[in-house]
Formats: C-alpha cells, structure tokens, sequence
C-alpha cells in the first residue's frame, strides 16, 4: 500500500510518499514560498533535486508535486491509482476530532469552523485537502491531528481557572500540540522497552524549535505544556512559553501596542531569539555562550530549568517516573542540553551514560545507565510515519 503524507503549512507543503510494507518514505519533498515570487520545490528519491517553479496557490503546488511523483525519473509511481490513501497533518482538531479520522466534505466544513483557533496553519491544512479531493476525488483522505494525543487529559489539567463560562462559549482550554510526535514516541519507547504502554509512566520533550513535554501514563497524555495555542509552556526558539498573564495588558500600555502586537511579540520575538537578541537556533546559542555570552548562557540556564521543572511537576502528576524521552531538533541533536537536563534530575534516580551521550545524534537509542531509576530514550521523532500509520489503520478497517 502506498500513501501520501500532506503536512500543508502557510507558505509551504511538505510531501511523503510510503510504502507501507517496508514503512520507509521512497519519495519525499518540500513546496515552498507558495503564494510568492521565487517558489521552487525541492524533491528527494534518492538524489536530491530543486526545481524552480511558479506556485500561485497550494493547489498548483500539490499539482506540481503529483507530477513529480509519476515522473519517470524522479518519481516513484506510473498513475495516481497508485496512491491508495492520503494522511494529512491538520493542526486543531478542537473537541470535535480526539482521534485520526476518514475526511469528507462535511468534516472540512466543520474544520472551516476552526480557522480562529489556528489562522495560520488552518487555512493551510484545509487547502491542502480540498486540492487532494479535487485531484483525487477517489483516494480516501485522512485527517491526522496535532490536538488528538491531548484529548485524554483530564478537565482538571486541560482547563483554566477564568469564568466557566469563558470555557462554555468560547472553548478555551488546554489542547496542546506536537501530539503526533507524543504519540509516536511514546508508543516507539514502550516497544524499544519491550513493554506494554499499560502501566508506564512516561515524560515526552519535544524539543525543537517549537518544544513541548507530554505526561503519558498507560499510553495515554495526562498533561502537556502547551495550552489554548503553542505559545503555553516551555521557552521555545521565538517563544517565551509560561510568564505571568497580566504582562499582556502592562506591555501594551507601556509600549502603546495592541493585542495583536504583543501577541506577535511573545510568539515571534521572544524566547532564545528574543531574549538573547541573538538567534532562535540552539546551535547559535551554544556557540555563543561557549564564547562568553552573558545572555545566550543565561537563556540556556532558563530553557534547561524550565523544563527541569516540567520534569518535577509531571513526575508528580504521573505519581512517579519510568521514562523519558529526548526527540526533535534539540533533543535529537543537542547532548549538552540532555545531558544538563539529566544532572538536574538526579535527585530522581536519573543517571545517563554522559560518554554515550556525548556527541550522540540523532539515532534511537537507550541513555541511561543499567542502575538508573528512570529510562532515558533518545527516540528520533517520525510525524509522517505515525501519520502514515494511521491512514493506514483507518484505511485497512474502512
Ligand atoms: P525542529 O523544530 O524539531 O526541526 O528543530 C529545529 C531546531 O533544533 C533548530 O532550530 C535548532 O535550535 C535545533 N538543533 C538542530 N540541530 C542541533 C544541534 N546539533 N545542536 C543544537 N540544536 C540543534
């Protein structure tokens, strides 16, 4: 079986195309600039190709991408009858999806009812499906959610102490997001573990330029540290994540901006990037504090605390801790960061092995050491494969 992976952003679309035997992509790629001058596409079977090409809309690009999958030579299939399902990543499910779902057309229109809640990324989402049900009328369509893994969190986690009614009409809540990634690796980490997901107690950091944790007991998240948008939680490359609400109101008056102003601030403008005035790249801050940075260390100093913190306050949540899993950009590739995460967590019994984790890289593997308390995991993150997966357990049922 062969399905296509769509994760449809603003400007771009990145594409996947799996054989589900072998569960590997054999064609993947990326759209990007859609919508303005200079648009291209790069394309990998193999070897890697850019092609320049206008891209007015995220049909044309999807078009485009079509052709470049039955190309003879940079393709991987003769007719789109090969293509037997298409997974795409959808940003907010709200509470209406809590699971992976078969689309159709009156599903994309209760999508439509969600733009609000993600006006980037939605309109996206939804343009990408639309060109695929237009494109391929016949090929069932699946929608995969960022919000899904988090519908298991309790309304003690998930909702927020303001006027319930604020919850009753508007759905303000916790959702989190990431939850593709969560779910992949905590359901990888239990079969590295060779052990059922009933009875774990799992912490997921998703450290990346966007980073979050997840609390996952028996396989299913408890809490997570985004909230009603991903800006909640941990310091992340141009976010500030948690700080005290009321300085939203202080700044836009200190500073005479509107709403949408310090919003743009706190998303766009702030965390490693805003605070270091240097770059939201981790690996510019390690360069820049090992030269004696005072504010790219002490940015490093508050992104490694607050998660440390996370780390207490889920160990609490859970009631205990059997595993913790690295993944993403950071969490993949960053040793220094796990390895201060890690000696903060001491305390707890977590003990990795530092020279195994030093100069460690993106490959799956286990940290700690045989006496320590907690698991530690180094699981590279798949969020088009765990897409890939559930288009095709939802195709296989339907
Ligand atoms: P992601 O959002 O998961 O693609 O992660 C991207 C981020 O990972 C980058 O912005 C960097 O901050 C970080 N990253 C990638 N490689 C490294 C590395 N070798 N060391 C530190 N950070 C890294």
């Amino acid at each position: 079986m062969n399905i296509l992976v769509i994760n449809s952003g603003s400007s771009s679309l990145k594409y996947k195309l799996f054989d589900m035997d072998k569960k590997v992509p054999v064609v993947s790629g990326i759209a990007e600039r859609i919508g303005f001058d200079g648009s291209f596409i790069k394309h990998e079977n193999g070897e890697k190709t850019v092609i320049n090409i206008e891209l007015p809309d995220h049909k044309v690009a999807l078009q485009e991408v079509l052709k470049l999958l039955m190309d003879p030579k940079l393709g991987a299939i003769k007719s789109l009858d090969e293509i037997d399902a298409v997974g795409h990543r959808i940003l907010h499910g709200q509470e209406v999806f809590t699971e992976s779902v078969i689309l159709d057309k009156e599903k994309v229109e209760t999508l439509k009812g969600f733009i609000e809640m993600g006006p980037l990324h939605m309109p996206a989402n939804i343009g990408g499906i639309e060109a695929c049900f237009s494109l391929m009328p016949n090929v069932p369509q699946v929608g995969a959610f960022d919000t899904a893994f988090h519908a298991t969190i309790p309304p003690k986690a998930h909702l927020y102490a303001l006027p319930y009614d604020l919850y009753e009409r508007y759905r303000i809540r916790r959702y989190g997001f990431h939850g593709t990634s969560h779910k992949y690796v905590a359901n990888r980490a239990a079969e590295f573990l060779g052990r059922s997901p009933e009875g774990l107690k799992m912490i997921t950091l998703h450290l990346g330029n966007g980073s979050s944790m997840a609390a996952v007991k028996d396989g299913k998240c408890i809490d997570t540290t985004m909230g009603f948008t991903p800006l909640e939680g941990l310091i992340m490359g141009t976010r500030c994540g948690d700080m005290d609400p009321a300085i939203v109101p202080y700044i836009g008056k200190k500073l005479d901006m509107t709403p949408d102003e310090v919003d743009a601030l706190m998303n766009k403008e702030s965390g490693l990037k805003g605070f270091s005035g240097l770059s939201n790249d981790m690996r510019d801050i390690q360069k820049a504090r090992s030269e004696g940075h005072k504010l790219a260390q002490l940015v490093y100093e508050m992104f490694i605390y607050r998660i440390v913190k996370y780390v207490g306050a889920y160990t609490a949540a859970l009631g205990g801790l059997d595993c913790m899993v690295f993944t993403a950009g950071i969490g993949e590739n960053d040793y220094e960061a796990r390895r201060d995460i890690c000696r903060e967590l001491g305390f707890l019994g977590v003990k990795i092995d530092e020279e195994l984790n030093d100069g460690l890289r993106g490959k799956e593997c286990r940290l700690s050491t045989p006496d320590s308390k907690v698991e530690v995991l180094l699981i590279p993150t798949d969020e088009e494969l765990s897409i890939a997966l559930d288009t095709f357990n939802l195709v296989k049922k339907a």
